[in-house]
This record gives structure tokens, sequence and C-alpha cells, in this order.
């Protein structure tokens, strides 16, 4: 077995490229690009080539030395031909991204879902590790999950099962990045967060969250917390109101597939510890009675690298 692998996390906001020790798990170095306003298979491709060879160059690694290439994507995908059929977080949509990457690297390349891969890492290595019987829910720009049962993921038939970000939670409601109108995302996402603050701020209310914004960049999860520990009344008022839509999508889930453990993850949840606390109290109430009082919840343990670490052993998918 060849010692490394290169972990790819391709979210929304940011692409984390990782070198993974694939005998321990760990992430031996990592390099960070923003996608938040660079979106697009032709930006995406750039970074990625740069990234990976930043990280070849700053680790003096040889690409005979890494067994594989895995990525994780936000978005629905073709596992067999590498392709991202639609991601609009990422704004690509048939994007044959395994194709592209095989011209300029010689080695197996693997794709698979954010969310999937973050339940690989969480599975082999995270708050998944005694668990063959769980769902992973990460919030930041969006909200996704990934469905484990009988110790192996749910696929569904055209591949993109897991998608709770787009459980339709009010039908008149909200326009969602995918084209519908009320999917969970736009109410319990970082970014729907961001939204309704900054809709108030322009209608005058305040709040200290603007002592944090700059000029042309976005709320962060960090500035929602620092707010939030301040006792900020508006940003505590939109967290709430995410939090109560979260926790209803989250107790439906509970009540159709009876998982045994959830794992909540993402940057929301990671950076602000009220945020998974309400939900989980409020999931665990609108929960059906007999689920609820068994129904475990536990924060991913690995973090911002759940994604590359699971990534980078998608080609053994031994969940
Ligand atoms: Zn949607």
């Amino acid at each position: 077995m060849k010692k490394y692998s290169i972990g790819i996390d391709l979210g929304g906001t940011k692409i984390l490229i990782a070198l993974v020790d694939k005998s321990s798990g760990e992430v031996i170095g990592v390099i960070k690009k923003k996608t938040k306003k660079e979106k697009g298979p032709t930006k995406i491709i750039k970074k990625l080539l740069e990234g990976i060879e930043e990280l070849l160059d700053t680790f003096q690694i040889n690409l005979n030395n890494i067994s594989s290439i895995g990525i994780g994507a936000a978005g629905q995908i073709d596992r067999n031909n590498g392709i991202i059929l639609g991601a609009p977080n990422l704004d690509c949509f048939d994007f044959k991204i395994k194709e592209i990457l095989s011209e300029h690297f010689s080695i197996p390349i693997y794709l698979g879902n954010d969310l999937e891969v973050a339940a690989i890492g969480e599975q082999k290595f995270g708050a998944g590790k005694n668990s063959s019987d769980f769902v992973c829910i990460f919030v930041g720009t969006g909200v996704g999950s990934c469905i484990v049962k009988n110790g192996n993921i749910m696929y569904g038939n055209t591949g993109t099962a897991g998608e709770i970000g787009h459980m339709i939670v009010d039908l008149n409601g909200r326009p969602c990045t995918c084209g519908a109108h009320g999917c969970l995302e736009a109410y319990a996402s970082r970014s729907a967060i961001e939204t309704r603050i900054e809709g108030a701020l322009k209608k005058g209310r305040s709040s200290c969250i603007s002592e944090y914004l700059e000029e042309g960049k976005s709320i962060t999860s960090g500035m929602i917390k620092k707010s939030i520990d301040r006792n900020d009344e508006l940003v505590l008022q939109c967290v709430n109101e995410a939090s109560e839509y979260l926790s209803g999508g989250i107790a439906s889930i509970v009540n159709i597939i009876n998982p045994e453990l959830i794992i909540l993850g993402g940057g929301l949840i990671d950076a602000v510890d009220y945020f998974y606390n309400e939900t989980v109290k409020k999931a665990r109430l609108k929960s059906l009675p007999i689920p609820a009082k068994t129904i475990k919840f536990h924060k991913a343990e690995l973090g911002d690298y759940s994604g590359v670490i699971g990534a980078a052993f998608l080609e053994d998918r031994i969940l």
C-alpha cells in the first residue's frame, strides 16, 4: 500500500486539499483555497491544479507515493464516471472533473459527495467509529446529509440520496439554489442566517455583528458565535429561527430512518455551540416519543478535516 493519498473537500466556501497518511488517517498537510466568489469549472480546476502542485511541492512528495486523489464535492454526482452533475453552490453542472484531472495526474481519481466523504471520515476515525447506523448532517453554506445503514452508505436509485437540505419545509417558501421553493437549506444553513441578518441590517435593525463585518465579505460562523456570546438580539433571533427549522428536519429524519446516532458537523455547528445545543434539544422534542428516547446526538469529531480524510479513503469504500 502506498503511504499517502490526497483528499479534497470541494465546498461552496472553500477547497481543502490534504495529504493524508493512509495508515493512521492523519492529515500531514493541507492547502486551502477560497471558492466563495470564484466558482464554475474553469476556476475550480485552476485552483485544484495549483493546490495539488503546491501540496506536493511543500511536502516534497512525489506522485509515485500517492495511491489516489479522492474528491468530495458539494452536489449531485455520477460516481462511476466522476462527473459533478449539479452543484449550485459551486456553479458547476455536468462537470467532468475526473476526466480533466486525469489529464494532469496519472493516478486513480475518485469522486464522492461531500457528505459521503464526511461520513466515511467520521466512521473511520471520528464520532461514528462505533456505529454502523447513523446519519451525518452538516450545516455550512448548505445543509447536507449522508445516511449510513447497516454499515453501508445509502446512495438511492440515482446515487443522490441524503439531500436533507432539499427537504421541503414550506410549500410557498423562500427560493432555494436548486430551483424549488421552501427547502430546509434556505432556512437552516449559514447562508440562510446570513441573508436574514443582512436583510434586517438593511432595514435598520442594529446588531453588534456590524462591528465584525467587512465590505464585500460574508458573515462567518465565527462572527455569529461572537455576536451570540454578546447576547445580540438580532443574531440570536436569526439563529433560533434556523435552529427551529433544522431541528424539524432532523426530527423528520429520526422518524423516517430511525437511526442510532445523528452526527452534526460543518462550519456553523463547529463554531456555534449554542446552535448545536438548541438544535439537539428541539430535535428530540419534535421527534416521535419512542425514537426520541434512544436517539444519540454527537458533534462531528474531525472538524474541518472529516471531508478530506474521508475523501482520501474513497478508494477503499470501506463503509
Ligand atoms: Zn432546494
